[in-house]
């Protein structure tokens, strides 16, 4: 199952698919020889050699047939002739066809709103693949599908803690991904929205009423720029959910189908949550659940993969893929930032409280932070807002690693993507950290 590295070629029958997990420590080169070919459905260039950064887990499928050349170790390579991709491509076909009956209608139609797509499942179920399998079938018919991408564990599009929605417009790179250029992103702070660690910021240990708001606000946007532009809105949008299907999981899912006026949910990989959905869907015209059988090739990822790998999304955000970008590390004065915490910061004593009373949060009140030690190694978001107030409903212009904390002169050191004044002097806190490696 694994290669140690030599160059080698694989032919591949037609509807069959080579799975790969690059190996830890070198990177893999792979081109197309012959035939035609794809990862998660974007179409390899002919006899083009790509790199593919270790650990990364993927797999080529051919519709017709094709051969592969490949240099260099995997951890794991082998061909599968079972995949459920021909069940993928018809919804696809049907999404399609929706597109086609939305786009000659007029704005005030409400069929001219093509398919909006929900992908649900528990977690490692294929949820990201599949969405991203959707996006670039349709971006290679010259659709512009919208990415919401809901995962605050995983995202695709920006760093983690994060909700974001982007326009895709061509199919999604294999290597690089999504293009982080124009992306619409809210700070959530934290990678769970429900967590033990949270018990120190939040009463009840979790947030989701925070995640709520944010989605609703994400949605609003979304739902805005749709409005005013026909073709972004005949293409629909694909939706990426987390992995938590359980108890207040459950909820939050139903919440965003709500929220974003899904009309197609697609269940991946359980039965249950699929009937569950159904049923509770049962009464809402023109919206489809959709069960979906989960890839054999979708590859476990234990929490420390995923810590790994978040830990690698945020050095990509300020290094680039390849060490391609240069951040820039600033020193600035305590006075030049309000750092705020969404929903937490310090709550009123029990004794202030009428007698037998819980304190209680508020989940979006803003506590100002101090600057102090506490938060070194933390990503801070650089807020669009131009007063306090707004920063909850404000999308991010982007983050900042803070790198130093200088209590006695109180100055702050921060890596920020580049050089350059931020865009604004409020940044929000939250739990996502990052040791620079
Ligand atoms: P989820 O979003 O449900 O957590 P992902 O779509 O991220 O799951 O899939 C988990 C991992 O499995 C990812 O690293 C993905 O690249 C990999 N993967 C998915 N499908 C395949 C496949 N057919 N062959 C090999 N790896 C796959």
């Amino acid at each position: 199952m694994a290669h140690g590295g030599g160059p080698r070629q694989v032919k591949l029958d037609r509807e069959s698919e080579l799975r790969i997990e690059v190996g830890y420590d070198a990177p893999l080169k792979l081109r197309l020889l012959s035939g035609t070919a794809e990862i998660f459905g974007t179409e390899l260039p002919p006899d083009f050699w790509l790199t593919f950064p270790p650990r990364l887990k993927f797999a080529v499928f051919t519709w017709n047939g094709a051969t592969i050349e490949m240099e260099g170790s995997t951890e794991t390579e082998y061909t599968a002739d079972e995949t459920p991709n021909i069940s993928y491509v018809n919804v696809h076909a049907v999404l399609e066809e929706r597109r086609h009956r939305a786009k000659p209608l007029p704005p005030d139609d409400p069929n001219s709103q093509g398919p909006r797509v929900i992908v649900v499942g528990p977690t490692d179920s294929g949820k990201s693949t599949l969405s991203k399998m959707l996006l670039s079938w349709a971006a290679k018919k010259e659709w512009k599908p919208t990415f919401v991408d809901l995962d605050i564990g995983q995202g695709a599009i920006t760093i983690p803690g994060c909700i974001a929605a982007t326009p895709i417009e061509m199919p999604i790179d294999p290597v690089e991904g999504i293009p982080l250029d124009i992306p619409l992103v809210y700070f959530y702070g934290h990678t769970t929205p429900s967590h033990e660690s949270l018990k120190i910021h939040f009463l009840s240990g979790n947030n989701v009423d925070l995640y709520n708001v944010l989605v609703k606000e994400l949605a609003q946007v979304v739902e805005r720029q749709l409005s005013g532009n026909a073709e972004s809105r005949a293409s629909g949008m694909v939706i990426n959910t987390m992995g938590w299907i359980e108890g207040q999981g459950y909820e939050l899912l139903l919440h965003a189908i709500d929220t974003f006026n899904a009309n197609v949910v697609l269940v991946l990989g359980q039965e249950k949550l699929w009937s569950m959905i159904r049923n509770v869907l049962k009464n809402k015209p023109g919206v489809d659940v959709v069960k979906l059988q989960k890839s054999g090739g979708v590859v476990s990822r234990n929490a420390k993969f995923r810590q790994k790998s978040r830990s690698h999304r945020i050095r990509e955000y300020f290094y680039g893929l390849a060490n391609d970008l240069s951040p820039h590390s600033n020193i600035a004065n305590f006075s030049d930032f309000s750092v705020f915490r969404i929903g937490g910061g310090p709550q009123a004593p029990r004794s202030a409280l009428p007698i037998g009373a819980e304190p209680a949060a508020d989940p979006t009140r803003l506590a100002p932070v101090n600057i102090n030690r506490d938060l070194l190694h933390t990503i801070l978001a650089v807020s669009f807002a131009k007063e306090p107030d707004q920063i909850i409903s404000s999308n991010v212009a982007g983050f900042v690693f803070v790198t130093d904390v200088d209590i006695q002169r109180k100055t702050i050191t921060y890596l920020a993507p580049s050089v350059g004044e931020l865009p604004s002097k409020y940044l929000t806190a939250g739990t996502v950290t990052w040791l620079e490696t």
